[in-house]
């Protein structure tokens, strides 16, 4: 993993050192010695992560930050507050300028490359959403989003041993987060698992003689419930080895025994924050792929995903020699409905239609709104006649039954359907459709509400 860090403190033996740490590491780093340089340093170089020491003369850290977190086209850069260990005001000063984590001076290496990389991985994953959306023209909407996120105490689960060390971390979690505690993996992999309410972080203490803490790492790791959930491990300062193979499996964060609850509050805040901005981008992202291939009104797919995935199916189906067929719908004389009953009701009869035509297909058939009044459905693995059969009990469900489109409104509606199915190895997407919408106008020519097969 490379990414660019900018490295910012007044101190040039300070710079010089992180620079000489991350640059062996493989990492570009950047470096300011004051505030306005280091804002300036932003712009010009776009860095992946900031590194900013609290006390500078001029505008000190804290204000960079909180400039950095207000301002949209920097907003998602991640930074970490650098501070001395003996002034932890200045950490609480930090977070609440928007800082996304902190490291003490000293600087030891691996808290150095723990943050950095966790940081740096996080930002690559948002900056692919942030991309994903803004090509969906959403990347409004993901700017809202990671405000007003922090509030609403976490789901935590806390995977621990022993009484006293629960005890230490409910209390400094309590008020904040609502914490469950597994005394051991399997009681913890249950509770994760069958949880209705998605955990939002993992506690996991490494330090038990009684059960492996790496193993459950990696069984969270790779069980669907928690494969993306933060996971912070509890370690003793002498087992290096073991926080460094928990920071290989993909541990976000850690913490030294005894545990300062300050510091532990802080950086469960802080994971649950992450976690919480993530899983919206996710959302997000989801919502506006859904967005861009189905139909608002029904909800049914859109044209724009029928053309690309037909051609996906068609070459599938003709491949194995298998049947598949396609409906082309109209809607009788809409426009009359329209006319005398208002275009509201109109569209209630679309979304009932919808509906209908939902309840008579297999959830394997691809429903479509093509257009105003017209649908097409696509039946995978069914031939012409098969394919019939389901036109007309389409034609049946939606004649037989007037649409109650208000409480005092119940209109006949009437459907014609052209049914095609796949002729040889060069049919396309395009001549299957043309064929059904061509069985289509002669259903209506011959007097509507029918059935009519391509010839
Ligand atoms: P035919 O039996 O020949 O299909 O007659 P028709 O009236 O159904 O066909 P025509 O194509 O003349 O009219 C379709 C009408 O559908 C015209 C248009 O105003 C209406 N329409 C298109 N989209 C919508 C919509 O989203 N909601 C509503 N309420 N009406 C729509
Ligand atoms: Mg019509
Ligand atoms: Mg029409």
């Amino acid at each position: 993993m490379t990414a660019r860090v900018l490295v910012v403190d007044d101190i040039l033996a300070n710079v010089r050192l992180l620079e000489a740490k991350l640059t062996a590491e493989y990492f570009e780093v950047v470096t300011a010695m004051n505030g306005l340089d280091a804002l300036d340093a932003i712009q010009r170089t776009k860095p992946d992560i900031v590194l900013l020491d609290v006390m500078m003369p001029g505008i000190d850290g804290v204000e960079v930050c909180k400039r950095i977190k207000s301002n949209p086209s920097t907003q998602h850069i991640p930074v970490v507050m650098v501070t001395a260990l003996d002034q932890p005001e200045d950490r609480l000063r930090g977070l609440q300028a928007g800082a996304d984590d902190f490291l003490t001076k000293p600087v030891n290496d691996i808290s150095l490359f723990c943050r950095v990389k966790s940081l740096v991985r996080l930002k690559m994953l948002t900056d692919e959403l942030r991309i994903r959306a803004e090509s969906n023209g959403t990347v409004g909407l993901l700017l809202k989003s990671d405000l007003g996120l922090v509030q609403g105490p976490g789901n935590v689960l806390l995977v621990d041993h022993r009484d006293s060390s629960i005890e230490r971390i409910t209390a400094a979690l309590q008020g904040h987060h609502t914490t469950q505690v597994a005394s051991d993996p399997i009681k913890a992999i249950e509770i994760a698992t069958s949880a209705t309410i998605p955990f939002e972080l993992l506690i996991v203490n490494l330090g038990s003689e009684t059960y492996d803490g790496l193993r459950l790492v990696s069984q969270f790791r790779s069980l669907e419930a928690t494969r993306q959930t933060p996971i912070l491990v509890i370690v003793d300062p002498t087992d290096q080895q073991l926080l460094l193979r928990a920071l290989d499996m993909g541990v976000n964060d850690y913490l030294m025994r005894p545990v300062d609850r300050q510091e532990l509050l802080a950086r469960a805040n802080t994971q649950v924050r992450r976690w919480r901005y993530t899983e919206q981008l996710r959302m997000n992202v989801k919502a506006s792929i859904e967005l861009a291939v189905t139909d608002s009104l029904t909800g049914l797919y859109n044209r724009r995903y029928l053309e690309t995935h037909l051609g996906h199916l068609l070459e599938h189906h003709v491949n194995r020699g298998k049947a598949l067929s396609v409906l082309a719908i109209d809607v009788d004389f809409f426009k009359a409905i329209n006319d005398s009953h208002g275009h509201f009701s109109g569209d209630k009869v679309l979304q009932e239609l919808a509906d209908r035509i939902r309840n008579t297909t297999r959830s394997i058939d691809l429903c479509c709104r093509t257009g105003g009044e017209e649908f097409v459905l696509v039946l995978p693995g069914t031939d012409l006649i098969a394919a019939t059969v389901i036109a007309e009990r389409l034609r049946k469900a939606v004649a037989g039954k007037s649409f109650a489109v208000k409480p005092s409104t119940a209109i006949t509606v009437t459907i014609s359907i052209g049914v095609a199915a796949i002729g040889g190895v060069d049919d396309t997407p395009t001549l299957l459709i043309d064929r059904a919408d061509t069985a289509l106008y002669a259903a209506k020519r011959e007097g509507r509400n029918r059935v009519n097969l391509a010839a």
